[in-house]
């Protein structure tokens, strides 16, 4: 069977939750490829380049902007973030990829859905402020500069919900994953996904 391709945009607020929530999925549907970017930010503890993130230098970057190699990039907390046209082309060219998960900001998903019409978007919301907070704060690799920062700019992010097609409130961190998980069995299972099976079945005669 012609496998279906979903292209899933995850963007939340900082610490809502987007990270632990996309490890979770690429257990559950290995088959969805995660899209490493491009970032000019400096690795965390425990990322690796190339699987994480590539980590670049700004001019390197701006070189890449300047080659047209990405499909969207943005700044975002003050550094340039960017989806490469070759990760897209890389799941494209895989047999069995069912397509591809990217963790991106609502400026990035903004670029793509312009350009990619039925790619589904998913924005993930904290409880709470508070909660927010904490866990932003609970990331230990994190200095308080850095939160601050990330969490000044979580209102201006929570602004563009509506740019999104679903929306899942990261409180019970099962329950929003299961909510993730029908998203992506529902997207599999639109008419558009499917009419191959049907037209399939409508041209092998005997009807
Ligand atoms: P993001 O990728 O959106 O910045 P992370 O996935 O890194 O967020 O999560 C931020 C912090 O919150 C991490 O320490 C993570 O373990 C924690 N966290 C994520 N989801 C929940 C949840 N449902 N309840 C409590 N803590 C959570
Ligand atoms: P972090 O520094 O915490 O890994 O990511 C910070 C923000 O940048 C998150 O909102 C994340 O989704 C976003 N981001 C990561 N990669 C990209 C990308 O390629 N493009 C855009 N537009 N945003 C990205």
């Amino acid at each position: 069977m012609a496998s279906t391709f979903v292209l899933l945009i995850l963007s939340s607020p900082s610490g809502a939750g987007k990270t632990t929530l996309t490890r979770k999925l690429q257990s559950r549907f290995p088959e969805l490829f995660f899209s490493v970017s491009h970032t000019t930010r400096a690795p965390r503890n425990g990322e690796q380049d190339g699987r994480d993130y590539h980590f670049v230098d700004r001019a390197r970057f701006e070189e890449l902007i300047a080659e047209e190699a990405f499909i969207e990039w943005a700044e975002v907390h003050g550094n340039l973030y960017g989806t490469s046209m070759a990760e897209i082309e890389r799941a494209k060219g895989t047999p069995g990829c069912g397509g591809m998960i990217f963790d991106i900001d609502y400026q990035g998903a903004r670029q793509i859905r312009a350009k990619v019409p039925d790619v589904v978007g998913v924005f993930v919301l904290p409880p709470s402020m508070p909660e927010l907070e904490r866990r932003l704060r609970g990331r230990a690799s994190e200095t308080e500069e850095v939160v601050q920062r990330r969490f000044a700019v979580a209102k201006r992010e929570i602004e563009h919900y509506a740019l999104f097609d679903y929306v899942i409130v990261n409180d019970e961190l099962p329950t929003a994953f299961s909510e993730l998980e029908g998203v992506v069995l529902a997207e599999r299972s639109r008419r558009a996904r499917r009419a191959h099976v049907a037209e399939r079945l409508l041209r092998s005669g005997r009807i």
